[in-house]
């Protein structure tokens, strides 16, 4: 599997298959300045800088990575692309906590054998919602706590269709990791609402049209032990 676009501005860039096998997937939005959402874990990120080199872009560009949750596999690498390209990070205030305080076990970094070096986040969003602004377009976030306290999922609407960033949908709700399920139930809800005609997820790809996004959160409500 290689690098590939899903709408006329938005592209995968980096994940298991094409940047290192311990990568949630990266995708790239071309806002003229790029941005990020996630950052792989840490050992993937030449090659992912290449991949964006591949499709056409400079990384230097890359003003901002936007962090979903507090896991290793998403991000590890976020301080390499401040380092290199400048980029800024910005996540939920309850997981920017998580790994300021260099959270070894919450942040299951232990998990992929990789210690993580605590690293400040530049801007920590605080509250249920809300809009990054970049030049013309915006990214709109929403919080969706249970896989983490500071989850949050992204969405945008390009071409008149919604498309989703909604990470780790069917991870295992652990109890060893402080998940939270009652909160994740009706965080599945709040990503129902919003009717995404594309879902982006960090691990089972990615799901379209409307109905197959729809079939695919139910499906994980269900395999988490829930009625729809
Ligand atoms: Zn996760
Ligand atoms: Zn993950």
């Amino acid at each position: 599997m290689r690098t590939r676009q899903i709408v006329e501005n938005v592209y995968q860039v980096g994940g298991a298959a094409i940047s290192d096998v311990r990568d949630g997937a990266v995708y790239l939005l071309d806002f003229d300045e790029l941005v990020l959402i996630d950052s792989g874990a840490g050992p993937g990120f030449e090659k992912t800088i290449r991949n964006i080199e591949t499709i056409g872009f400079d990384p230097s560009k890359i003003s901002t990575v936007i962090l979903t949750h507090c896991h290793m596999d998403h991000i590890g690498g976020a301080t390499l692309f401040r380092q290199h390209c400048g980029s800024r990070i910005v996540m939920h205030a309850l997981d920017a906590e998580i790994i300021e305080r260099g959270d070894q076990h919450m942040t299951a970094a232990w998990c992929f054998g990789i210690y993580l070096q605590p690293f400040r986040i530049d801007v920590k969003l605080r509250g249920n919602q809300g809009r990054l602004v970049f030049g013309e377009h915006a990214v709109n976030w929403i919080h969706i706590p249970g896989h983490t306290p500071g989850s949050i999922a992204l969405y945008l609407g390009e071409g008149g269709k919604r498309i989703l960033f909604a990470q780790d949908m069917s991870a295992p709700l652990l109890e060893d990791f402080k998940c939270d399920p009652i909160a994740w139930r009706e965080s599945m809800d709040k990503l129902l609402a919003l009717e995404a005609d594309i879902l982006c997820d960090s691990h089972a790809g990615v799901f379209r049209p409307k109905h197959r996004v729809k079939a695919y959160i139910e499906r994980s409500i269900i395999e988490h032990g829930f009625s729809s």
